[in-house]
C-alpha cells in the first residue's frame, strides 16, 4: 500500500521562545515516522504566522532555509486569530497531501498521539479527533468554563466533541468539503462533525505550554465561545420568544390578583413592585434585543464575506 503523505500544520503567534523547541520535536516525530515507514518520506511541517509581531517569521523562514524538505511557511498580511490561520494552513496543504494533522505551536498536543492517528486513518477514519483524557493541568476557573461551555453547547443541540481542541486529523476529501463552509464566524470544533464519513477519537494527555504565554486571554476565548454557539443554534432566539411568553403569563397573573384585591374593596399596593418590574422588564429586553443583536451583527459579516485572511509571503 501507498504511505500516507502528512503534512502537520501549526499556527504560530508569537511563538518566537516556543518555535525553536516545537520545530525540532515535530521534525524528530515526522522523521521517526518516515523512517519507520509510516508515512510517505516527503510529509512536511507547515507553519502559519498568524500576523506575529515578534521573531516568528523569521525563525519560519530559516527552518525553509536550512531544510527545505521538511519545513514550510505561510505568513499571513495581519493576526486573524487562530481558527483563521489555521484555516489558511489546511487549505495551503490540503492539494499537496493526503491528510492534515493540525496541532498547537506550543507543544500541548501530545505528538505521541499522532501515530495512532496515523494508524486510524490507514484504517479509513476520514476524521480523527484528539481528545483530553483529563484536565489536570487546567487551572479551576479554565476546567468549570469549559464544563459550563460543553453542556451549554450540548443543550443547544450544537454537535461537538468534549475535551477536543483542534488537535486533529482530517483526510484531503475532508478538507475539500471544508473549502465549501463559507462562514466568516470561524468556529472548526462544530463544522467537522457535521462534514460526516468516519470519524474517530484519539486519547491524549494535554502538556503544560513549552515555552512563552498563551495567546488565547478570556476575552478571545469568550468571542470563540458566542462564535460556537450563534454559528450553529438560534435557540437563543427562541429562548427569547419563550420568556416573553412567560412574563405575559406572569402578568396576567398578577392583573387577576390587583383586580380580585380591588373587587373585594381593598387598594392595591404596590410602589416597590412597580419599581422593581420595571428595572426587571428592562433589563430582559436589553439582554433579548443584546442576543438578537448579536445575531444581526453575524448576518452583516456574514454578507458582507470578506476574506478570512489574507497570504502576504510563502515559503
Ligand atoms: N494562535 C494564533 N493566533 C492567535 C492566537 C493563538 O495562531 O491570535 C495560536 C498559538 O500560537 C498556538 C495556538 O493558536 O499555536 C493555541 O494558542 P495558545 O496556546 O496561546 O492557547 P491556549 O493553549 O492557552 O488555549
Ligand atoms: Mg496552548
Amino acid at each position: 500500500m501507498k504511505l500516507p503523505l502528512i503534512y502537520l500544520v501549526s499556527p504560530c503567534y508569537n511563538e518566537e521562545d516556543a518555535l525553536p523547541i516545537t520545530s525540532k520535536a515535530f521534525a524528530d516525530k515526522i522523521n521517526s515516522l518516515i523512517n519507520s515507514k509510516k508515512i510517505a518520506a516527503e510529509s512536511k511541517i507547515l507553519f502559519v504566522d498568524d500576523g506575529s509581531s515578534d521573531d516568528t517569521w523569521n525563525i519560519i523562514k530559516n527552518l525553509n532555509c536550512k531544510n527545505p524538505k521538511t519545513f514550510e511557511g505561510v505568513k499571513l498580511s495581519k493576526n486573524r486569530g487562530h481558527q483563521n490561520a489555521l484555516l489558511a494552513g489546511l487549505m495551503a496543504a490540503k492539494e499537496k497531501c493526503d491528510a492534515v494533522i493540525s496541532l498547537d505551536a506550543d507543544l500541548q498536543d501530545d505528538i505521541n498521539a499522532i501515530d495512532e492517528m496515523i494508524e486510524k486513518f490507514k484504517n479509513g477514519a476520514q476524521i480523527v479527533y484528539g481528545v483530553r483524557s483529563d484536565r489536570q493541568n487546567d487551572t479551576i476557573f479554565k476546567k468549570s468554563t469549559a464544563l459550563i461551555f460543553y453542556k451549554f453547547l450540548e443543550s443547544l443541540g450544537v454537535e461537538s466533541v468534549r475535551n477536543h481542541a483542534d488537535f486533529r486529523l482530517t483526510s484531503r476529501s475532508v478538507l475539500n468539503d471544508l473549502e465549501n463552509f463559507n462562514e466568516v464566524n470561524l468556529y472548526m470544533r462544530a463544522i467537522f462533525p457535521q462534514i460526516g464519513y468516519k470519524q474517530e477519537i484519539v486519547y491524549y494527555s494535554r502538556q503544560l505550554r513549552d515555552a512563552g504565554e498563551s495567546k488565547y486571554p478570556f476575552n478571545k476565548m469568550l468571542g470563540l465561545a458566542i462564535d460556537g454557539v450563534t454559528s450553529f443554534s438560534v435557540k437563543p432566539l427562541r429562548v427569547i420568544t419563550t420568556l416573553g411568553l412567560a412574563i405575559i403569563v406572569a402578568s396576567i397573573v398578577v392583573t387577576l390578583y390587583l383586580l380580585y384585591v380591588k373587587l373585594s374593596g381593598g387598594t392595591p399596593q404596590g410602589l416597590s413592585f412597580i419599581a422593581i418590574s420595571i428595572w426587571l422588564l428592562g433589563g430582559v429586553q436589553m439582554c433579548s434585543i443584546g442576543i438578537v443583536g448579536e445575531y444581526i451583527g453575524k448576518i452583516y459579516m456574514e454578507t458582507k464575506a470578506r476574506p478570512r485572511y489574507i497570504i502576504e509571503e510563502t515559503v
